[in-house]
């Protein structure tokens, strides 16, 4: 019996060990597992840190522009769009700001890329230094936009006033000139890139020459882009069409008051419209490439024109072609006049070319050896619009030029005055000095045209002698045969006509010698 409770004791103890050493294990093994538990927990909200930050690296790269270092378009894009899906205590307002470097162009071309992309630096962090509040992005390389929230027209005029004059002061040998574009937005659901297009719409009509460097997208805006844009679409059939003409202006010797040369400006056959003059269509040719085009045209329908005279027995006037300043990027347009000169064979001096004073308003090198050029090929050179800037001297001096022809304006508002006259009479006399042909332009009345040959002007033109005119009526004021032969209904002969011509005119030669017979 007694061995019966020692072994039961025995057994007990060992089931006690038993027990204590799994119960060790089981705390080992429960530690075990917290502590891993931990580390993994640790891992996790390490690995969760690092991707939430890997998350918001790539997102910034996807949102910066890497060279300006300030928000994109996406970034633009998903933030507007928040902001329009938000909630707010009332009605919420949006207003969107489009902008551009007005100038980067001549910059590039004054100063180098290099330049214009310091400028393009510039203006970046301007705009993220005066828009911080504001959701705001480089859109492309020259548009940067703002979404301006629950803000006043008067807040969003001062802060683009703020930009504008910080660019515009920032440094006295580069101004940075912007012009902005504004559109209130009445419909958020509206496309983000519809209404930044609806602000660039804006922004291009801004002019240099207006007082506000901003304006506010409008219906009337949009109905004159939308007129624009057909008539940029229709232009090219229009040139194929020969619904462009060529109106002549001529200019009278103010001594003998013959003719002695002619402008031509170009005028629009528009269906619908009529007749349109220049000043409907060439500001908007001028602000694309269409305008190079055109005077192309203008210039080989003058070629034409002249190798007709030619051709036609009747003694050629020099004519006066107008040369835009937007061929001065490069001396491509040179090579044409040199091609349709030599193709329609005419002499140098029966061409002359008329370049805007406002096109040599910064004489580059570049241009400096365009003008070089046109003048080693013969062509002789004329500044139009003389006097309407304040440096008219120094491109008399630095540029090979054989006239002047002085602004209309110019005309008119000094010969009212004494001291105008005496301006005008120095003008002219230095002018004549240096050799220069003066030409003035816009003269109205007979006083005028004595006034201006009494003071040494040898050419003058203007509607006291004749208005721009076409083609057959020129030719009748010119009083030379083959103007009758042109048959009623040729409003405008080309070239290929001209071999036509020559056989109504030996038909008329034919006819009145029959006539004087019988
Ligand atoms: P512009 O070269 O200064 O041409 C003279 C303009 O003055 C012409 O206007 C002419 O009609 C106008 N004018 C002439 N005499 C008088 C006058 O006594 N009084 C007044 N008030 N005006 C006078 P137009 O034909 O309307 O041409 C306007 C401008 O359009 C031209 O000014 C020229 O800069 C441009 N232009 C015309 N044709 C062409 C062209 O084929 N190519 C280029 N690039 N420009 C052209
Ligand atoms: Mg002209």
């Amino acid at each position: 019996m007694q061995w019966f409770f020692i072994l039961l004791f025995i057994a007990v103890c060992i089931l006690a060990g038993v027990l204590y050493h799994h119960y060790d294990l089981m705390k080992a093994y429960y530690k075990y597992q917290t502590d891993a538990l931990e580390r993994m927990e640790k891992r996790y909200d390490k690995d969760l840190t690092a991707s939430n930050q890997k998350v918001n690296e790539l997102q910034t790269i996807a949102f910066m522009n890497a060279t300006t270092n300030i928000w994109n378009i996406d970034y633009f894009i998903t933030q507007g769009k928040k902001a329009f899906t938000a909630t707010y205590d009332f009605p919420p307002s949006f207003t969107l700001v489009a902008f551009n470097i007005a100038n980067i162009g001549k910059i590039n071309q004054l100063f180098g890329p290099t330049e214009g992309d310091k400028v393009v630096y510039t203006t970046a962090q301007t705009l993220k230094k005066l828009a911080s509040q504001h959701i705001y992005a480089q859109i492309y390389s020259n548009l940067f936009c703002i979404l301006f929230i629950n803000c006043k027209d008067e807040y969003v005029t001062e802060r683009i006033e703020k930009i504008y004059n910080t660019l515009y002061t920032h440094d006295t040998n580069v101004q940075i000139r912007t012009a902005f574009g504004i559109y209130k937005i009445k419909n958020t659901s509206e496309n983000i890139m519809d209404m930044i297009n609806y602000a660039t719409l804006a922004q291009k009509f801004v002019k240099e020459s207006d007082d506000l460097c901003y304006k506010f997208f409008t219906n009337e805006l949009n109905q004159t882009f939308l007129d624009n844009k057909r008539m940029s679409e229709e232009m090219e059939q229009a040139l194929e069409d020969h619904k462009f003409m060529v109106y002549l202006q001529p200019m009278y010797d103010l001594h003998s008051y013959k003719i002695i040369s002619a402008e031509a400006l170009v005028r629009w056959d528009y269906p619908g419209k009529g007749v349109l003059s220049p000043y409907a269509f060439l500001p908007l040719f001028e602000s694309t490439s269409l305008i190079q085009k055109l005077d192309y045209y203008m210039w080989e329908e003058c070629m034409k024109l002249i190798r007709r005279w030619i051709d036609n027995k009747i003694t050629p006037t020099p004519i006066t072609m107008n040369i835009s300043p937007n061929h001065f990027t490069n001396d491509k347009f040179v090579d044409y006049l040199v091609e349709i000169r030599d193709k329609y064979l005419i002499q140098n001096d029966l061409i002359i070319l008329e370049i805007p004073e406002r096109g040599l308003s910064t004489v580059t090198p570049q241009i400096s050896q365009i003008i070089n050029r046109l003048h080693d090929e013969g062509f002789i050179l004329c500044i139009d619009g003389f006097g309407s800037l304040n440096s008219p001297l120094n491109l008399l001096k630095d540029l090979p030029i054989d006239r002047i022809k002085l602004d209309r304006s110019f005309l008119s508002k000094n010969s009212t005055s004494d001291e105008g006259l005496t301006i005008l009479r120095y003008l002219i006399a230095m002018a004549k000095e240096l050799d220069f042909t003066v030409i003035t332009e816009g003269i109205e009345t007979e006083e005028q045209a004595n006034m201006l040959l009494e003071i040494g002007c040898d050419i003058g033109q203007g509607y006291h002698f004749s208005k721009p005119v076409d083609l057959r009526t020129f030719d009748n004021l010119n009083k030379t045969l083959v103007k009758a032969m042109y048959r009623p209904d040729e409003y405008y002969p080309t070239f290929e006509d001209y071999t036509r011509d020559l056989d109504l005119i030996a038909q008329f030669f034919v006819n009145r010698e029959n006539s004087a017979v019988e």
